[in-house]
């Protein structure tokens, strides 16, 4: 089992930044936003303080370049719109609202049945998965699951604890912006095997059992708020187990198990639901995804 480390992409970062200043570019970020990088952040990987939100974002950009780089995106402006609404909806009434780079949603062109949370608020799901939700309320309870792994900061915790202690150690024996060719190439490899701990997670892996429950638990609560039916978690979750049809995608990383159904079935909130708004909802999940 790897260990798992919750707070370690500061110094990463921090260390990026001097890679920078020395010349050595980062692909995905300019020279300001490795300026940006240095000045936030040198202070706080001595302290060792948890990651910040803006560091955050950064890990999960580059997480969220690479999965564009595996699976294409899906360029329809509408049915991108749709999924921003809803989800939109969803993060607005989770713990946090408003992240450094703020949520976004897209969809990935792919016939596999799944759905990623990058660090800092980049959410994806793919064309399979809007054809396995057969209403907004389902496609909400997939975004609230996923906004809930932003909210718990799931893929940052990801980076594994050898990495970030061979981070430490070249910090500590190297004076800030003073490494030589062999320290600098180690510290972009430390970044981009980083960056491979969270993708691998996400879409290989997946998180361990109890990160998805919280997850599942944490999403009832948001579609409850935003007025959406929490049933709609333990409907997917229900069907997608009893069809058990997939091998890989969302049943490899998202186990739909009986254990799982029964904890959403059992952390069910109270929720008063206007059939009226769910009537509504249903014509514009019909009119934007099953054209
Ligand atoms: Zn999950």
């Amino acid at each position: 089992m790897i260990r798992r480390l919750l707070f370690s992409s500061a110094a990463i970062l921090c260390l990026l930044a001097g890679c920078a200043d020395l010349g050595v570019r980062i692909p995905g970020m300019t020279p300001e936003q490795s300026d940006m990088i240095t000045k936030s952040v040198s202070a706080a990987a001595k302290a060792a303080r948890p990651v910040s939100e803006s560091e955050e974002y950064y890990v999960g950009r580059a997480v969220a370049a690479r999965l564009i780089g595996t699976y294409p995106l899906l360029k329809s402006r509408e049915l991108t719109d749709y999924v921003n609404a809803v989800g939109q909806t969803v993060a607005l009434y989770s713990d946090m609202p408003n992240t450094y780079g703020g949520y976004h949603f897209a969809i990935l062109d792919s016939d596999e049945v799944n759905a990623f949370a990058c660090p800092g608020g980049i959410i994806f799901i793919t064309r399979g998965m809007l054809n396995a939700v057969q209403n907004e309320d389902e496609l909400a309870a997939v975004l609230a699951h996923e906004v809930a792994h932003v909210n718990h900061r799931d893929g940052i915790s990801a980076i594994t604890k050898a990495r970030w202690t061979e981070a430490v150690t070249i910090i500590g024996t190297e004076a800030a912006k003073a490494y030589g060719p062999r320290e600098l190439a180690q510290l972009v490899s430390i970044f981009e095997g980083s960056i491979d701990d969270v993708f691998k997670t996400l879409v290989v892996n997946g998180y361990g059992r109890s990160q998805e429950h919280a997850a599942d638990r944490t999403a009832l609560d948001f579609l409850a708020r935003a007025g959406y039916d929490p049933r709609a978690l333990h409907n997917f979750v229900n069907r997608i187990m009893e069809e058990g049809k997939e091998t890989g995608g969302l049943l490899k990383t998202h186990p739909a198990t009986s254990a799982r159904v029964e904890q959403i079935r059992e952390a069910l909130p109270e929720a008063a639901i206007d059939p009226t708004l769910v009537q509504r909802r249903s014509k514009r999940f019909s009119a934007a995804v099953r054209r």
